[in-house]
């Protein structure tokens, strides 16, 4: 007999076609002019959907007996989904496709034309969630300990209200009278929100009413008022090569050079390959001057590491590229594997509120000081800064963040084989993500003796530290047993953390350490720049981790939490709005 968890399995491929439909949906669709209104009401629903599917995995139950009737819900759950995958990508083909420069309702209409009237988006998803309620009504699981039933409800009854764009009267109308009605007006109920995914701030009544209790909104509007602002901004520009180092605003800047070659994968265009920007007098830094997404873009890589370089660097960036108002500070990090409810996994994003600056001497295993607690001792970051960071918090917009990082994930992966870098910056593997337990030490374990690993003291082993997990012999019977990365869905897709950072001089090599710093002061990860940088730039700082900020080493994560590191900034650089100068 199947155990529970087993059992559970029949929820997998349902879920996996949701979440695969939600990305398609990303894709394809999302950046589109003009989308009907059901589709960004249909997109709204996907999170929903995807976190009470995750919480059957977890926690359905059902007699044997009615194994049968659970199997066959799950399945036409996910058959709705897949119709939906399909409807998406008829739809984003027809819209490559169309030489006549067709509006996302007019290939839509083809589409459900030729597919028929049960593909209308609003139908299938409401379809979908009906499935997910049944679970609860028929006690697989329990309404009562689930924290988003409400808004699983209010989904459906959003959905049930949603009119379509496409009229019954469409699918009776022959071809020749066809545009006729378009033209008079036979097109049902539609609504128009541009931009790019940012409609959730506009205030427009239903959809801005349905995520209220999701987003926290910035009190006095600027994300939205700055978004105008951006238009006329970028309009003016036009995308051409920038005159000079002024016109720069945006910076990124890596320690590591593993890092710099990542980042560099995510360029669209370089500026450098002619003509050279040059620098400021006293300025020692290197620059690679290219474009991202809609920005012109400058990155830096650090001389050295440690907030002391860090700090220098900006310092001279600031008098090279005067006018910068937002630098990201990208790389890799260690990672705290359990805050609150939060699992940690390799290869996972942290992106961050604040840093919090510790020290540590020669002897950091023993004598461990924080110079500086107070949360904002760092300064604070500008408010555009915060209000973005802020509504990464939301499930939301982080959802959306997300899918975008994997897909420019993708992208990286595929320049640098383009490119025949020798990395490929693959994820290593579920069976790679190792982590001790907290108290187990990397250290050496004979058969020579060690004056520092033998010390009953515990005194921390630099040696060791160079070591890896295999050539010092840790017991892999010592790691910690981790299943939350089952239901995640397609493992080797980051999820991203927004918290609070510790920044300092040295390296984290004890898990101890790392639990009591992390408890202490609530940090989620632990990297050696950021304090540095905060205080010359307003920062963001964006850190794939690498490995879990204690005793032991591993080289193998490396360069694809950078590649992570990466891709998150890139799609957190597509919703960041600049103001006029
Ligand atoms: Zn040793
Ligand atoms: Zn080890």
């Amino acid at each position: 007999m199947p155990t529970e968890s087993k059992r559970r399995d029949v929820f997998k491929p349902a879920f996996a076609t949701v979440q695969d439909t939600s990305a398609q949906y990303g894709r394809d669709i999302e950046d589109l002019e003009n989308l009907p209104d059901e589709f960004i009401q249909v997109n709204q629903c996907f999170l929903v959907a995807k976190e009470t599917l995750s919480y059957a995995r977890k926690n359905a139950t059902w007699d044997e007996s009615s194994t049968d009737s659970v199997q066959s819900s799950a399945t036409s759950l996910e058959k709705k989904a897949k119709m939906l995958q399909k409807l998406f990508s008829q739809v984003g083909e027809e819209m490559e496709n169309d030489s006549s420069d067709g509006s996302v309702l007019d290939c839509y209409r083809d589409t459900l034309l030729k597919l028929g009237k049960s593909y209308r988006v609003e139908v299938l998803m409401l379809g979908l969630l009906k499935d997910l309620i049944a679970l609860f009504t028929k006690e697989l699981l329990n309404a009562e300990n689930y924290m988003k039933f409400d808004e699983l409800k209010e989904a459906i009854d959003t959905m049930s209200q949603v009119e379509s764009s496409v009229s019954d009267e469409d699918f009776k109308t022959s071809g020749a009278n066809f545009t006729q009605n378009v033209a008079s007006g036979g097109t049902g109920n539609q609504s128009y929100y541009g931009g790019r995914g940012h409609h959730v701030f506009n205030g427009n009544g239903a959809i801005t009413n349905y995520h209220a209790t999701n987003i926290s909104f910035d009190p006095d509007n600027t994300v939205g008022r700055d978004q105008l602002q951006r238009r006329s901004a970028s309009q003016a520009q036009a995308g051409g090569r920038p005159r000079s180092r002024e016109d720069f605003q945006i910076a990124i800047i890596c320690a590591l050079p593993l890092e710099y070659d990542v980042v560099s994968l995510l360029f669209d265009k370089f500026w450098d390959d002619d003509e050279s920007y040059g620098r400021a007098r006293g300025d020692m830094n290197s620059y690679t001057n290219g474009r991202m997404g809609q920005y012109d873009v400058v990155l830096v890589l650090l001389p050295n590491m440690g907030t002391v370089a860090a700090a220098g660097a900006a310092a001279s960036f600031r008098s090279s590229y005067p006018n910068l108002q937002l630098a990201f500070l990208v790389g890799i990090c260690g990672g705290v594997p359990r805050s609150g409810e939060n699992e940690i996994h390799l290869g996972d994003v942290i992106i961050s509120k604040s840093a919090v600056q510790y020290d540590l001497g020669k002897q950091y295993h023993k004598a461990f000081v924080i110079k500086d607690t107070v949360d904002d001792s760092l300064g604070r970051p500008n408010k555009n800064i915060r209000s973005l960071v802020a509504s990464f918090e939301t499930e939301h917009i982080r959802d959306q963040l997300q899918q975008k990082a994997c897909l420019y994930l993708k992208d990286l992966q595929s320049t640098a084989a383009k490119r025949r870098r020798p990395q490929n910056y693959q994820y290593p593997g579920i069976n790679n993500d190792k982590l001790f337990f907290t108290a187990y030490r990397h250290k050496h374990r004979g058969p020579q003796p060690c004056k520092f690993c033998d010390n009953p003291t515990d005194v921390f082993c630099e040696n060791a530290a160079k070591e890896s997990c295999i050539d010092l012999g840790c017991d892999e019977t010592q790691l910690v047993k981790r299943t939350d990365l089952e239901i995640r869905g397609s493992t080797g897709d980051p999820e991203i953390f927004v918290g609070r950072i510790a920044s300092g001089n040295s390296v984290m090599k004890s898990g101890e350490h790392r639990d009591r710093i992390a408890e202490e002061q609530k940090v989620i990860a632990l990297e050696m720049e950021g304090a540095g940088v905060w205080d010359e730039i307003p920062c963001i700082i964006v850190k794939g981790v690498c490995d879990y900020a204690d005793s032991h080493k591993n080289d193998l994560w490396q360069r694809y939490a950078a590649a992570t590191a990466a891709s998150v900034m890139k799609a957190v650089l597509g919703r960041y709005i600049t103001t006029d100068r």
